[in-house]
């Protein structure tokens, strides 16, 4: 279990798509996390180094404490120029479709990549990928499309290229999705990936405290007021909501990705196996969900509010307004609490 995972019948395939093209488009989902931005900034400084002509267009902006990784300033963000990006995407060659797996998830492109008629690779560790592209990398085992693109680019027999800077932008998706190492990482590949990057020259705890320790004073002001005023323990089904008005967003002077993470808190709780965080926004709410070990919570992402996600962690939005939301989390929970008792 320590072996390159990367199907080699695929990677053949790969490797004539990647020799047929010279101008190629990166695309990572919409409100891109650290996986998102980290696999898409690794794959683009090695097809760079592959000589390559690269670009990679963000559907969406994302937070500042992703912005020192390598190569950050040359990402486009497509909300911010549209027609230059259009232009890019229409006359590549081939599309890299990362960190998702339906267009439903690539934000204001999706139209844009119906369209697109490039050649197209998926490279994704997400449940459920759609029929959307000539060749799909998909693998729910991977903790991260960052270890993926580590896999991808090393069975393309490439691995000597990726150097340090390539490395920081690996380590970084891989310790975003899996809360530092803490969940969903228990393969030994991870780690043993993980000791290449770092003999690779990463610096560790630099990159730790780049991505964590980046609050604001009103961030952590934010926390604190969530968790203080706007958390419920509903102990009898070891569930705990969190909720943030656009008042509290306004009164915090709210950034994107400010609330990055805080859903995670109410876990820390004895007990707890599920949390909630209801995020008010303009016209919307959004909802992210967390679980841990056997609780799938996914399904009611799926079921109840237009989402989707990995069993531990999933999100999901909603017309619905924040406390009807609420109302309706807490309508389904007995029974999705009584399916775990009878696992
Ligand atoms: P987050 O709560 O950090 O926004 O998302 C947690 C996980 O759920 C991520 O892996 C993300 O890709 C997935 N996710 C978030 N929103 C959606 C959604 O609307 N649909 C699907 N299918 N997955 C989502
Ligand atoms: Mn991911």
């Amino acid at each position: 279990d320590l072996l390159n995972r990367i199907d080699k019948n695929l990677i053949k395939e790969a490797k004539v798509l990647l020799s047929d093209s010279t101008k190629i488009s990166i695309i990572p989902h919409s409100g891109p996390d650290g996986d998102a931005i980290g696999s898409s900034l690794a794959l683009y400084q090695y097809l760079k180094k592959k000589g390559k002509q690269a670009q990679i267009i963000s559907p969406s902006a994302y937070p500042v404490f992703l912005k020192w990784l390598p190569e950050n300033s040359d990402v486009w963000i497509y909300t911010n120029g549209k027609k230059k990006a259009e232009e890019y995407l229409n006359s590549s060659d081939l599309i890299f479709i990362v960190d998702h797996n339906s267009f439903k998830r690539s934000g204001d492109l999706e139209t844009v990549l119906e369209k697109a008629t490039a050649k197209k690779i998926m490279i994704d560790h997400h449940p459920e990928p759609e029929p959307i592209v000539d060749l799909m990398f998909s693998d729910v085992k991977m903790c991260s499309t960052c270890e993926m693109m580590y896999e991808f680019i090393e069975a393309l027999g490439d691995e000597n290229l990726i150097d340090d800077r390539i490395s920081e932008c690996i380590y970084t998706g891989i310790i975003t999705d899996t809360g530092g190492l803490s969940y969903n990482s228990s393969q030994p590949r991870t780690y043993q990936i993980v000791g290449s990057l770092i003999a690779n020259g990463i610096d560790k705890s630099k990159i730790h405290s780049n991505v964590y320790d980046n609050f604001s004073p009103d961030r952590m002001k934010l926390l604190g007021h969530c968790l203080d005023q706007g958390m419920e323990v509903l102990s009898d089904y070891q569930a705990a909501i969190i909720k943030l008005t656009k008042e509290d967003l306004v009164r915090f002077n709210y950034k994107d990705g400010d609330t990055e993470g805080f859903v995670n808190y109410p876990l820390s709780i004895q007990g707890m196996k599920m949390s909630v965080i209801f995020i008010e926004k303009d016209d919307v709410v959004k909802i992210s969900f967390r679980s841990k070990g056997n609780v799938p919570i996914n399904s009611v992402a799926r079921e109840y509010f237009n989402g989707g996600g990995h069993m531990n962690a999933a999100g999901g939005r909603t017309d619905l307004k924040l406390d009807e939301a609420i109302n309706l989390f807490k309508k389904v929970l007995p029974d999705f609490h009584k399916t775990l008792e009878e696992k």
